[in-house]
């Protein structure tokens, strides 16, 4: 298929390439000058969505989403009927409502298709795309989703992709916060960290957040797979989200607290996981592998 990818961030780098590996035509940009083998590089994003049948984008946020849709050289200047604009960003459910209604006033279609993986899975083409779209459009996109990913769970229409998606990183986000501070008390404790995750694993607290995070937790590793900095504006989506929902997400506003320590503290561009030297620093020690 003739696709446009925008984006090229940890997630948009790799997702663009496992399309061109698939045999996709594919065109890409991004807002800072970036390539990706065997694609056309696209100057603006009108450019790179002109000709497209599907326009792909995994930007920052909100606001980017909006920005590369309908800001100038948007791709909106370009959308006709038979086009289809695919968001697999993190962002607004509410805001996903409206991007969708004046992308279906062009006469393109559209599906938010958030992803969860990280840059692990993103690199080996094992994403899971949780997608708010009709049945009939997903069938459609059948081909660039393989190409990407292992999965797709279709969470209904429009909107409740974006819906799922947050909800994840909300579990994410606490089950995370849990290991880091029983990792921090168990050390003060002088119990060893690796002993810990074993009991961890082979008990009812298992869990695939502690799988992945533990190895880099071990080496004291914070380079990003997920930036602190992405996971506190999903944070501040909940919030938000749960405010015009009237529901109390009492520990993730606690949570919220200690990203704005932590953002304050200069690790925004960290792994999330790097919230644990803060515990550290309180606590006085460092959870490390004992070899
Ligand atoms: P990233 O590495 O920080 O990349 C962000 C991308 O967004 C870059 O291409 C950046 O362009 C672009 N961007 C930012 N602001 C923009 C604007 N105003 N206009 C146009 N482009 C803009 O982030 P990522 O990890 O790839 O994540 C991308 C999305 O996927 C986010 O919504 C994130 O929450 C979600 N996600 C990430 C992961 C993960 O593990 N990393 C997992 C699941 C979902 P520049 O290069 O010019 O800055």
């Amino acid at each position: 298929m003739r696709v446009a990818f925008l984006g090229l961030g940890i997630m948009g780098q790799r997702m663009a390439a496992n399309l061109v590996k698939a045999g996709h035509e594919v065109s890409v940009w991004n807002r800072t000058p970036r390539e990706v083998d065997g694609a056309r590089t696209a100057s603006t994003p009108a450019q790179a969505a002109q000709g497209a049948e599907v326009v792909w984008m995994c930007v920052a946020d909100t606001s980017a989403v909006e920005q590369v849709l309908f800001g100038a050289d948007g791709v909106a200047s370009v959308l006709a009927s038979g086009m289809v604009v695919v968001d697999s960003s993190t962002i607004s459910p509410s805001a996903t409502l409206r991007f969708a209604e004046k992308v279906k006033a062009t006469g393109a279609d559209y599906a938010d298709a958030p992803v969860t993986g990280s840059k692990i899975a993103a690199g080996d083409g094992t994403l899971i795309f949780i997608a708010g779209a009709s049945e009939e459009l997903i069938n459609r996109l059948q081909p660039l989703f393989s190409a990407m990913g292992k999965t797709v769970v279709r969470m209904g229409d429009t909107g409740k992709g974006q819906a799922a998606k947050i909800v994840m990183n909300l579990q994410i986000a606490l089950i995370f916060e849990g290991f880091a501070e029983a990792l921090t008390l168990a050390t003060k404790l002088g119990v060893v960290p690796e002993r810990l995750i074993e009991l961890i694993q082979a008990s009812m607290v298992r869990s695939g957040v502690v799988d992945y995070k533990a190895p880099f937790i071990l080496q004291h590793d914070f380079t990003p797979n997920f930036p602190l900095r992405l996971m506190h504006k999903d944070i501040h989506l909940l919030l938000d989200a749960a405010k015009e929902a009237r529901v109390k997400l009492p520990a993730l506003e606690t949570v919220d607290e200690i990203y704005e320590i932590a953002e304050e503290e200069g690790l925004a561009d960290m792994d999330y996981a790097a919230t644990l030297e803060l515990l550290e620093k309180w606590a006085g020690i460092a959870v490390k592998t004992a070899a």
